[in-house]
């Protein structure tokens, strides 16, 4: 991994340096950039403008690492009142829900993140609409894998979410390409060590590439998260290859991330998801965007300097 990527991302889990990025002038702006809002509402107006521009959504509430079960439970109701939000204004085709397991507990308990998790996809299943569960560090993937495929058991189309740094995820796509499975394959966001993930980003754009076209080959809806525009148009061509019309596969990106090329794509014909997130807890995600993008840090620094 790049040394100023791991050192964000190591910075991003001390104390000093969060009161640093939540006090300093620049970060509001950068979390309205990123982040659509603190609550429901709010997301559900951002989410209709991007439905009305002809994409696709996918609602993310922020929040990561619970350690309570109270938390947890305030998580749920926080996507239940989305679910229903969806609902209600009539764009839970176009929109569904994207859900940390860690957010639910997965760290302390995993039976209770299992338990959580079958409510929301009960609820999004009644609402019209699907879940994809993110992967979070190499620690939790095991069991992320052990919970999506416990509930696809009952609801086929809950949403996996596999990162091409990890030297397992060709083996992984594999397991997972098969019919109704929905997959999205990213990169990777996180500090992980040379033993499970690829150091060099060129190797990681190959397996990116390798994992594409396991998942284009396969039977299952596939959903390319990145920004990359070298990827976009590699899978753009791979997908023709593989005779895969748009509609059988998406692209993702996130809320605020080359906004002019997401429509750029839907107004070619393809089919265009963004993952929205909301709510308060946004530092480990506006972390992670940091770590990815030096643009962003930079902006970031600029405003820090100049306090
Ligand atoms: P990068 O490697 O960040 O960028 C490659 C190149 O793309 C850059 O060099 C630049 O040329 C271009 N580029 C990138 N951003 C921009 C920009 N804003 N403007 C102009 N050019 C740009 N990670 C997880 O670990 N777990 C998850 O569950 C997860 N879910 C995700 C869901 C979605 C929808 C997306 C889009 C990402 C998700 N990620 C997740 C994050 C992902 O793993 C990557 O960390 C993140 O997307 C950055 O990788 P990238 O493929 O976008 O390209």
């Amino acid at each position: 991994m790049e040394p100023l990527r791991s050192l964000i991302l190591a910075a991003a889990r001390n104390n000093a340096v969060r009161d640093l990025v939540a006090s300093a002038p620049g970060t509001r702006a950068l979390v309205e950039r990123f982040v659509a809002g603190a609550d429901t509402a709010s997301a559900i107006e951002a989410g209709r403008g991007l439905v009305d521009a002809g994409l696709s959504v996918t609602m993310d509430y922020l929040g990561e690492d619970t350690t309570d079960a109270a938390l947890a439970e305030q998580s749920v109701q926080a996507y239940l009142e989305m679910l229903d939000a969806l609902r209600v204004t009539g764009i839970a085709g176009q929109a569904e829900v994207s859900v940390k397991l860690s957010a639910l507990g997965q760290r302390f308990d995993e039976s209770l993140a299992l338990a959580l998790a079958e409510r929301i996809c009960a609820r999004a299943q009644r609402c019209g609409t699907t879940v994809t569960f993110d992967m979070e560090d190499h620690r939790t993937t095991d069991s992320t894998l052990r919970i999506v495929g416990a509930l696809r058991r009952e609801w086929p189309w809950v949403g996996a979410v596999l990162q091409a740094y990890l030297y397992r995820t060709a083996a992984d796509c594999a397991a997972l390409a098969g019919p109704e499975s929905r997959v999205r394959l990213c990169k990777g966001a996180y500090a992980e060590p040379a033993d499970v993930a690829y150091p060099d980003p060129h190797e990681v754009d190959l397996s990116y590439v390798r994992c594409a076209n396991i998942l284009l080959a396969g039977d299952g809806y596939a959903m390319f998260g990145t920004h990359d525009p070298r990827l976009v148009r590699i899978i753009t061509e791979r997908a023709r290859w593989y005779d895969r019309k748009p509609g059988s596969y998406e692209f993702q990106m996130l809320y605020g991330m080359r906004p002019q090329e997401q429509l750029r794509l839907a107004g070619e014909g393809e089919k265009v998801r963004v993952y929205l997130p909301y709510g308060r807890q946004w530092y480990g995600y506006l972390m992670r965007r940091l770590a990815e993008r030096p643009a962003n840090l930079s902006f970031f620094l600029r405003s820090v300097v100049s306090r």
